[in-house]
């Protein structure tokens, strides 16, 4: 890998993709070019080192944290632990959760952290202690805190390292009430959400749902519209990439590739998803699975198969000038951040095709941490004070037209009817509702500027609009 400094950062461009696409989407707003290049800009980069005890020595870990945007307090966004991250990736994963806060109206700015290091090389106590001493290194500097920057998972790391950034995070502020609300993505019993880990996965389903709900659009692409029958092809087998294609055969779509860094396979009559996760839970591959009817070594053969929907959902620029072409799917739904880049967007659109961009579709992840932090501020359960009233109520009024009508509901008619929400069905429809709104504001922008080109400019010419309007009610910008 070629460096262009010497402390070895690698010569990326994902931040200048991000910022490429922001500059086309911003020639479709009227905003000062001061304004923008401010929205533009990451407002801090906090890059520092530290060691850690590991065998009989010591190892230095790099990490970071990107504050991209402060229109909004606190910033938002996850800690990727892998070995590829760099300050690039850093900085434009925080500038696409600014953007991808706005899109879904969460109240929020972007951030995003990088550990560099591969989780599997480390046992768990040592991934704890890295994780500890990470969160003492941001609280040093102000880097964290439920009302300044609150982490959440991200690829690499889960509900476990939540339970110790947040552990870490109360027992550095004794006494803080809203100690809890500094993190999302937490365990359950640790004051997390329910439905907050298949959340992104949900939503990434849900907003293919809604795209392919539309007849007009759909015909335009050559394809019917509803969800029912799509061939879907799922990149990544993890968070999201499971619980994207869990969802999307539960709505009626049909899984027909599954691809993982070891190789892919296709089965045009469709995958069981959780037959081949359990699959390589056991062999540690997703090769060799019985259903399959074709194996791919090369796993981005995989993303060339026919499909009428391809789900990149494991990391950036997968999706190039150099595959583009051979990609057989009329619509890329962006299940991970930065999966293609411009000059593949271009291209596919060129041939007639259609991409849910990343900032939209894998959007249900800040979504449900929104809740989370809406919860852990206001130390109650969603549900705990009404659920029972409801139910009281709905009661009330089963009995009394029953009682007028004189028809009797069966028992599992009066308990669909009477039962109160529980916390995982308010978000799963806060989800919901968060997702389908939010595509009907993309299409509209779409729909309604002129020469506009892509779904993701209008998304990007949304979040400018109402970043840009963030501002000028600050009165920083006139
Ligand atoms: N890492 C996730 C993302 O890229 C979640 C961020 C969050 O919940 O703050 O959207």
């Amino acid at each position: 890998m070629t460096t262009n400094n010497s402390v070895g950062v690698p010569d990326n461009h994902f931040f200048g993709d991000v910022c490429k696409f922001f500059d086309h989407a911003a020639t479709f707003t009227k905003h000062d070019a001061g304004l923008l290049d401010q929205i533009k800009s990451c407002n801090s980069v906090y890059r520092f080192r530290f060691p850690i005890r590991k065998g009989n020595g010591f190892e230095v870990i790099d990490a970071w944290r990107v504050e991209h945007s402060h229109h909004q307090s606190p910033t938002k966004g996850g800690i990727r632990y892998s070995e590829m991250v760099n300050e690039d990736e850093v900085m434009a994963l925080a500038a696409l959760m600014t953007y991808k806060c706005a899109i879904v109206n969460v109240p929020f700015g972007g951030a995003k952290g990088g550990i560099k290091i591969n989780p599997k090389n480390y046992t768990v106590g040592e991934l704890e202690n890295i994780t500890r001493r990470y969160t003492v290194e941001l609280i040093k500097k102000n880097f964290i805190g439920p009302s300044i920057d609150v982490p959440a998972p991200d690829y690499g790391s889960g509900e476990r390292e939540m339970s110790w950034i947040a552990d870490t995070y109360a027992t550095m502020n004794p006494g803080q009430l809203d100690a809890m609300g500094a993190v999302t993505g937490k365990p359950i019993a640790l004051q997390g959400i329910a439905g907050r880990r298949e959340a992104t996965g949900r939503g990434v389903a849900i907003a293919i749902r809604e795209c392919v709900s539309v007849g007009e659009d759909m015909q335009k692409i050559g394809l019917t519209a509803g969800i029912s029958g799509k061939r879907v092809i799922v990149q990544g087998l993890g968070n999201v990439g499971y619980h994207s294609a869990k969802f999307l055969t539960e709505f009626g779509a049909i899984v027909v590739g599954l691809c993982e860094y070891e190789g892919a396979i296709y089965n045009a009559d469709g995958l069981d998803v959780e037959s081949v996760f359990q699959h390589r839970k056991a062999t540690g591959s997703i090769l060799g699975y019985a259903g399959a009817k074709r194996e791919f070594i090369d796993s981005m053969e995989g993303l060339e198969q026919p499909c009428d929907i391809l789900v990149p959902a494991a990391l950036e620029n997968q999706i190039t000038s150099a595959n583009i072409g051979k990609i057989q799917a009329k619509i890329i739904a962006e299940g991970a951040n930065g999966p293609t880049t411009p000059e593949a967007e271009a291209a596919f659109y060129q041939k007639g095709g259609l991409i849910i961009p990343d900032m939209y579709a894998n959007a249900g992840g800040v979504t449900v941490s929104y809740f989370e932090w809406l919860k852990n501020l206001s130390h109650v359960a969603f549900g705990r004070m009404n659920r029972r009233f409801e139910e009281n109520s709905n009661l009330n009024l089963v009995n009394m037209v029953e009682g007028i009508t004189g028809v009797a509901l069966n028992s599992v008619q009066r308990s669909t009817i009477v039962k109160g929400a529980s916390e995982l069905e308010l978000v799963n429809s806060g989800l919901e509702d968060t997702m389908i709104r939010s595509y009907h504001e993309i299409r509209e922008t779409f729909m309604n500027t002129e020469k506009i080109d892509t779904l993701r400019t209008a998304a990007f010419v949304g979040a400018i609009n109402k970043i840009a309007v963030s501002y000028q009610n600050l009165g920083v910008w006139p």
